[in-house]
């Protein structure tokens, strides 16, 4: 069992019914989150960095300045800062997951120099070697990545299946004492991966990055607004995932559901 906290590490601005139609056509914050996880045997485990100020100089040729007018960003303070803060040194991250490639989940890569990064084989294929316009059709920039991203990574279909997940095609990989599970959440992106890790109070926390924006779109099954649905990957398999995260909800009341843009202090 872990110790598992979620933090945000900046924010941009959109209008709140993007994410679930059922709010209002207000500009407001979407905060780019990220979570920490300390393994008993103690691991330090990312999910995903949210921005960090690598984004500056990554954003300043063009096309990405596009990007930051559509989404406009705040930067906070980013992963690397926040675990300082705790104590935490940037060597001592060993593994990051990372959910997809959209720049306010991998924005901070760069910092910490000693982690494995594990993503889906789908998720790198789709965007690597993407520059320009093609880059930015897929929202990645790939200047946010550390010089020696491949060397470092691993693919989450070459761990061990884990057939005992609440979902299909998962894998499972141990972080010191610590198993964890990566589990496909189809349609935001190509090879969109999420994270079930158990929680020290016995409780079970999923990562569901983009899988879902907003949580209260699983309690109430309102979704996003046509438009946040357009800029889906395969909707038709985002609709799936939403249902599958309800329905994981149902199997395990106590399930945690941390969804990438909720404020971290309403994660429970
Ligand atoms: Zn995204």
């Amino acid at each position: 069992m872990a110790t598992v906290e979620v933090f945000e590490a900046g924010h941009c601005r959109s209008f709140l019914c993007l994410a679930r139609r059922a709010d209002p056509w207000r500009v407001g914050n979407f905060p780019a989150t990220f979570g920490l996880i300390e393994s008993r045997g103690g691991e330090i485990v990312l999910f995903d960095t949210g921005y960090a100020r690598n984004i500056d100089a990554a954003m300043r040729r063009f096309p990405f300045p596009l990007y930051r007018t559509l989404l406009p960003i705040t930067l906070g303070t980013d992963a690397v800062e926040t675990l300082r803060l705790r104590g935490i040194g940037a060597d001592a991250v060993g593994t990051i997951v990372i959910s997809h490639f959209h720049p306010d989940h991998i924005g901070g890569l760069r910092d910490f120099p000693q982690a494995r990064f594990v993503c889906s084989r789908e998720a790198w294929d789709d965007v690597r070697g993407k520059t320009g316009l093609a880059g930015l059709r897929r929202g990645f920039l790939g200047d946010l990545l550390p010089p020696d991203f491949e060397s470092r990574l691993l693919f989450a279909e070459d761990f061990p299946a884990a057939p005992d997940a609440p979902a299909s095609g998962a894998h499972a990989f141990v972080a010191g004492s610590e198993r964890m599970v990566l589990v496909p959440l189809a349609g935001h992106c190509a090879g969109h991966l999420g994270l079930i890790v158990e929680r020290s109070d016995g409780r079970r926390v999923l990562f569901a990055g983009d899988a879902v924006w907003r949580l209260s779109c699983i309690d109430d099954g309102i979704g996003p607004h046509a438009i946040g649905m357009a800029i889906q990957h395969d909707r038709r398999a985002y609709a799936s995932t939403i249902d599958l995260l309800a329905r994981m909800k149902r199997e395990d009341p106590a399930l945690v559901v941390v969804a990438a843009h909720d404020p971290a202090h309403e994660t429970a």
